[in-house]
């Protein structure tokens, strides 16, 4: 490439983001236990909307997205105009850097936070700026006394990836009231449909004026592969929003998925109950074996390990068996493995892998 042409400031600081691996050379019956995706997958009635759309693709999709915002405001009792949607959740949390932050700007995470942060401020030429979690839960006295003149933007997810773990409202309240006035607080809430009757901040966002939401149909909606997310926030930034987005951001496919997904209210409570089951039988099986974690409020557990030999060896073993989990050593957490809680038998051969290792050892 000819020398003269250089990539904006920050961009050549980023790492390349490391997506949970799918694949094991040699091994079939793989079990995928690192990307945190719904082992029961989306709702039948996004599955039929997908069918029903594919014979719309000539048409290109309607660009104010006002299906599916509407869908998102009845069922979560949000204000359809204070919507946005973006291209899975990770657009919009981009969108917003991109927006409110450049060079010579802060952007504030934790150190366990979501490897993805420190990327979308490189991106747009911010300064990254880390702050300690006290024992892998998010410390708002740690964040506060970080935050300068030049804070533009501080996320924080709740629940956590990949800690599991959440602060209370309150919490969240004192450090949104804390902020300095320049500052926007973005509670990424990827997790929050996992946790029962949990508002994700919406009240928060409703209450004033520095206070964004984001969620996604990724996680609990088993819509990965559809690339759907939405935030919610002060109709300033919607504003803004809307006019740095793709005009066209969300295919006609992905817009009837979604819908139909957060229409299912049935299939969500499902999942939120049968991942919060086995999610605690698999937290007490590897308790019961020496291996603890968080109580998470998510479809994963972190799983503490003596030290990080330890958690490597573990590591192979499962690999040996068929089984991916996520080492988390680029969050800081090298003696910790991430696993996402997948259906009954998913668990039961997890747990008995990790069994096996700790009584071969
Ligand atoms: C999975 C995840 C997301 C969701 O990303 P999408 O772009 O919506 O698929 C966002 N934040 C966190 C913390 C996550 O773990």
């Amino acid at each position: 490439m000819a020398d003269g042409i250089q990539p904006q400031p920050g961009i050549m600081d980023i790492a390349l983001y490391k997506g949970g691996e799918s694949h094991l050379d040699g091994v079939s019956n793989v079990l995928k236990l690192s990307s945190n995706e719904n082992p029961l997958g989306p709702s039948d009635a996004a599955r039929e909307a997908i069918a029903r759309a594919s014979h719309d693709l000539h048409r290109y999709p309607p660009t104010d997205h006002t299906k599916l915002r509407t869908a998102i405001a009845e069922v979560w009792g949000v204000d359809a105009e204070r919507v946005f949607c973006g291209v899975g959740s990770g657009d919009v949390l981009k969108l917003l850097a991109e927006a409110y932050a450049g060079p010579g700007d802060e952007v504030v995470f934790t150190e366990h936070g979501f490897s993805m942060y420190p990327i979308y401020a490189h991106a747009c030429g911010a300064t990254p700026v880390v702050v300690a979690e006290n024992e892998r839960v998010v410390d708002v006295d740690a964040i506060l006394a970080a935050c300068t003149d030049k804070t533009k933007l501080v996320f924080i997810a709740n629940p956590a990836n990949p800690t599991g773990t959440m602060i209370g409202s309150a919490e969240v309240a004192r450090l949104a009231a804390g902020l300095p006035a320049q500052a926007l607080l973005v509670l990424d809430g990827a997790y929050a449909e996992f946790v029962d009757g949990f508002d994700a901040g919406k009240a928060l966002v409703e209450a004033r004026q520095n206070v964004f939401m984001s969620r996604t149909f990724s996680k609990i909606y088993g819509l990965g592969g559809m690339r759907v997310g939405w935030g919610y926030g002060p109709q300033t930034i919607i504003d803004v929003l809307n006019r740095i987005r793709g005009p066209f951001n969300l295919s006609t496919v992905a817009l009837a998925a979604a819908e139909a997904a957060v229409r299912d209210t049935a299939h969500t409570e499902k999942c939120r109950v049968e991942n919060a089951k086995w999610r605690d039988w698999l937290a007490n099986a590897l308790a019961e074996l020496g291996v603890p974690s968080d109580t998470s409020t998510a479809n994963f557990i972190l799983a503490r390990f003596a030290d990080e030999a330890e958690a490597t060896a573990c590591d192979n073993h499962l690999r040996d068996n068929g089984i991916i989990v996520r080492r988390v050593a680029g969050y800081g957490l090298p003696h910790c493995l991430r696993i996402t809680i997948g259906d009954e038998s998913a668990c039961r051969r997890v747990a008995h892998a990790i069994a096996q290792f700790k009584g071969a050892k």
